[in-house]
């Protein structure tokens, strides 16, 4: 037997709640992990709360990323022992995920665990580092250097946003930081934020084609924040768009795209191929400070997720929750 979050959805009643499983209902996978730490991403939360169609057949145990130690394999690639990762692919979506103390999947939706970091450390950064970490790339690979310019990031308080202000920052990016939490002050400027302006400049309608502010953009709010950033993007610029914490909507205008030639880059990263994914881990390895990793990141355990979800979905909780499901 072994602990998991289950996510039940019977007669119209949709509901998340610690459970005991027996590992014969694991699903099928050519390898099974002993997981060690998970982590709570904001898809976790629409996935627990009921509030997103994240969950694609139920039950479902939630959990879109973890780490942990391969305890059974058919896999030519992983042998019993390794340490792995897992982000994306569907986990916790339409297959059982890492919350939960074992999970089943296909080997090859996973990389080998970073050498740097503990698994403690992997899990502080998870998901939203990683993410924010292709955001990054996709900057560079449209030729943003720290010359050319301030890059906002959005969402400055949340995962994503965290990352994207420390690898940026290392990097010798000047980061603007943009958040409903101006009182983070101190945190933000700790991660290596610039300056801080308040979310609400950004999240309603605005012009078009507004004064040109940002070389470069990390958005992970969407609606009217990611048209604001569009339109006060910098010539030539560049947009990475990665998510939808103010909403799926998108009104902008073509404006900024054809007068500035702006670039917006889609930042997926549950679909990504393995190649990315050690490029950006191995960009990780080499640009974070473990002790960064201390200052992002909270720990609780598999009995605490049900009651934190409501506080993530509230945009309350900074940085990074990890969560040791042992
Ligand atoms: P978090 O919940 O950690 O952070 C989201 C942050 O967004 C909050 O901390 C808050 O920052 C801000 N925010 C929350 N609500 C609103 C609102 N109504 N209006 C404006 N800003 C708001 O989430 P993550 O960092 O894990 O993820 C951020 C987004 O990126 C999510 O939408 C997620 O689904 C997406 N994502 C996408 C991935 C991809 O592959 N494309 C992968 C990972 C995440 P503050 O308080 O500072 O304003």
């Amino acid at each position: 037997m072994f602990k998991a979050i289950l996510i039940s959805n019977d007669n119209q009643t949709y509901q998340a709640k610690l459970s005991q499983l027996n590992q014969t209902q694991l699903p099928s996978g050519d390898v099974t992990v002993k997981i060690s730490y998970s982590s709570l991403n904001y898809k976790d939360g629409l996935a627990i709360s009921g509030k997103g169609p994240v969950v694609r057949s139920f039950p479902m145990v939630p959990g879109i990323d973890f780490v942990g130690t391969i305890i059974q394999s058919q896999s030519a690639q992983y042998k019993v022992g390794d340490n792995v990762l897992l982000n994306g692919w569907g986990v916790g979506e339409r297959h059982w995920g890492g919350l939960a103390q074992f999970a089943s999947v296909d080997s090859q939706w996973l990389i080998p665990m970073p050498v740097k970091f503990t698994e403690k450390q992997t899990m502080a950064i998870g998901t939203a580092g990683y993410t924010a970490m292709l955001a990054v790339m996709a900057l560079e690979k449209n030729g943003i250097t720290p010359q050319s310019g301030k890059i906002l990031v959005t969402g400055a308080n949340g995962g994503v946003g965290s990352f994207a202000i420390a690898i940026l920052a290392k990097l010798g990016y000047q980061v603007t930081a943009s958040t409903g939490r101006v009182q983070e002050h101190d945190y933000l400027m700790q991660l290596g934020a610039n300056e801080i302006i308040d979310r609400n400049e950004l999240s309603s309608p605005g012009k078009p084609l507004q004064k040109e502010r940002w070389a470069g953009v990390i958005d992970s709010v969407g609606s009217h924040t990611l048209a604001n950033a569009c339109a006060s993007t910098i010539y030539g610029g560049t947009v990475a768009a990665c998510g939808l914490a103010q909403g799926m909507d998108f009104n902008s205008s073509v404006a900024p795209f054809i007068l500035r030639g702006i670039t917006l880059a889609g930042i997926d990263s549950v679909m990504r191929c393995y190649a990315d994914r050690i490029d950006a881990w191995q960009r990780l390895s080499d640009l974070l400070d473990s002790s960064l990793l201390d200052k992002i990141s909270t720990e609780i355990s598999l009995s605490d997720v049900i009651t934190t979800i409501p506080q993530l979905m509230q945009g309350k909780i900074r940085g990074r929750i990890i969560v040791d499901v042992n």
